[in-house]
């Protein structure tokens, strides 16, 4: 989290800051395989009118960019159809549709699926254009449509003068972060976003529209908090707790990379114990052309800047080494969600991306980033080897073709993230001490082999890392090279979530790779 904003910010001050033409075949829940006539024009036609939203189909002028996610990198996957459901009713009708003729389909929000897992060859059924952002002072509670980008939910809830703890990147869609966790800026106060999810309303795969809460379809709500994206239906509205929101503290500090091995050893004995109204993140990352890697420890204090400036003296001491620069400012809740997001200068309008289809602005200038990841979640302090191994890589990767940054961004867990049992919702990582995200990205028009070299580059590292980790990975940082998943994203709760799926997806409707309950 945070990179996109850690990229744009560093070294500068804060101011500057196939269409199926054959038949399908599918494969039921007891492994059993049906072959089911492929839909005719007319049919998709058919289907195309019965919606209220629009289906973008391969000859649509608006295919080119209907079809494409975040992340490049699945451009070669050419969905059957793409459906903008205006409600719930849109989304059961999709979903009658692909079970009629056996079509792979999937759920997408804001197409940012580390693996792709929101593009399917069948049909994607888009929820963006439900995102509506309501809040209601009475019982402190957001209703968001299932489509909202993050940028808008704070920009609406922030009007009303509260806020619900979400991630940093702004054109994350609300429903792929809640639905696998959603770590932000204000985790350590708030607590994991799916720990603030109070109902979600979800059309299960046979069309049935239910409200799940603590009372009602309570174990589809278990598993709504963490259970991951695209798995027991498609989720076509959240309601969160909200809180009241004031200014608040962010700050940026670097050291030169000479200090980084004591930045990385003082930060992970800091972060993890501070005060719940500290969160913080360490970057360790480098990249082609720069002069240098780069080592910055980021964060928020929801408080007195007094009151921060006296915890980050305390890290600075421990450090020892004058840092390179530094940045501590108070600022309105809202505008540090801009900075966060990497949107400082941007108004929320301009901050999507761009283009006239649902989820994205006319005016937007974010743009789609080509990139691969992975995570580890750490329970216990890196040695002194295992820091250097990190900056032996991170120092690497500038020699890497293909251009962008590569590298771990560990984000501060403990407070509130940690003071939920393990088996309270279907989010396990309850004894994290910090998360690390290995990313690597690279430029729209790099080589193949530089972007295989830096890919390559990515596994090693989190391979060296592997015996210094826990065994866990956060589900959101999903990671195709993971054989591992099911335990590392759910640990102790992978059975019952099981259970869930037999209940409401009881034919694998939905069954992209690593959706709990696939092989
Ligand atoms: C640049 C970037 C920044 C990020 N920053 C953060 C961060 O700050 N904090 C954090 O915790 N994570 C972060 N992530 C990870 C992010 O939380 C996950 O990638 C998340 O799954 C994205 O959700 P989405 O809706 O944007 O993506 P999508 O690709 O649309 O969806 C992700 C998954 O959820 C499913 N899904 C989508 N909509 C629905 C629905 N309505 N009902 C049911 N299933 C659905 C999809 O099928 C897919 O499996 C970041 C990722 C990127 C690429």
């Amino acid at each position: 989290m945070e990179r996109r904003r850690f990229l744009r910010s560093a070294g500068l001050s804060m101011a500057g800051l196939a269409t199926a033409a054959t038949a399908c075949r599918s494969t039921g829940v007891n492994g059993s395989s049906r072959v089911s006539p492929s839909p005719t024009a007319a049919a998709w036609s058919a289907l195309g009118g019965s919606l209220a939203g629009r289906l973008v189909r391969p000859d649509s002028g608006e295919y080119a960019v209907a079809r494409t996610n975040f992340n490049p990198r699945f451009d070669g996957i050419r969905p059957a159809g793409i459906a903008y459901c205006e409600n719930p009713s849109d989304v059961a009708e999709c979903l009658s549709f692909v079970r009629r003729y056996g079509l792979p389909v999937t759920p997408r929000c804001g197409g940012h699926s580390y693996t792709g897992a929101s593009l399917v060859n069948g049909l994607v059924i888009d929820v963006s254009p439900m995102s509506s952002v309501r809040a209601d002072a009475s019982s402190n509670t957001a209703t968001i449509g299932a489509g909202a980008r993050l940028v808008d939910v704070y920009d609406r809830l922030g009007g009303e003068g509260v806020s619900i703890p979400a991630g940093s990147c702004p054109t994350v869609g609300i429903s792929g972060l809640t639905l696998g966790g959603g770590v932000g800026v204000v985790t350590r106060k708030h607590g994991i976003l799916s720990d603030n999810l109070r109902s979600a309303e979800v059309v299960t795969a046979d069309g049935r529209k239910l409200t799940c809460d603590a009372e009602n379809n309570s174990d589809l709500f278990w598993a709504c908090r963490g259970g991951g994206g695209g798995t027991f239906g498609v989720v076509t509205s959240l309601t969160f707790d909200t809180f009241p929101t004031s200014d608040i503290v962010v700050f940026f500090i670097d050291w030169p990379w000479s200090a980084a091995r004591t930045v990385v050893d003082s930060w992970q004995h800091w972060a993890p114990p501070a005060p719940d109204e500290l969160w913080s993140n360490l970057h360790v990352l480098n990249g082609q052309g720069r002069s240098a890697p780069v080592v910055q420890v980021g964060g928020t204090y929801v408080g007195a800047q007094a009151d921060a400036e006296r915890l980050i003296e305390t890290l600075k001491a421990r450090i020892g080494a004058e840092p390179s620069s530094q940045v501590i400012e108070t600022t309105s809740y809202d505008h540090a969600m801009m900075i966060m997001a990497g949107c400082t200068t941007l108004t929320a309008d301009q901050c999507h991306l761009p283009g006239t289809l649902p989820g994205r602005t006319s005016g937007g200038r974010e743009s789609r980033e080509p990139e691969y990841a992975a995570s580890h979640i750490f329970t216990t302090p890196l040695p002194g080897t295992a820091i250097d191994a990190i900056l032996a890589a991170v120092s690497r990767r500038g020699g890497l073709a293909g251009g962008g940054n590569g590298g771990i961004a560990f984000d501060a867990l403990g407070g509130a993230a940690n003071r939920v049992a393990p088996d309270a919702t279907a989010f396990v990582h309850r004894n994290g001490l910090f998360n690390g995200q290995f990313t690597t990205t690279w430029a729209m028009d790099a080589q193949d082999a530089a972007t295989r070299a830096q890919q390559s580059w990515l596994r090693a590292l989190h391979d060296t890392m592997k015996p210094y980790a826990s065994g866990q990975a956060y589900q959101n940082y999903a990671d195709a090279g993971l054989s591992t998943w099911k335990q590392a994203y759910y640990g102790a709760n992978y059975a019952r979530l099981v259970q869930v799926k037999n209940r409401y997806d009881p034919d694998r409707v939905f069954r992209t790779p690593q959706t709990v309950g696939s092989r």
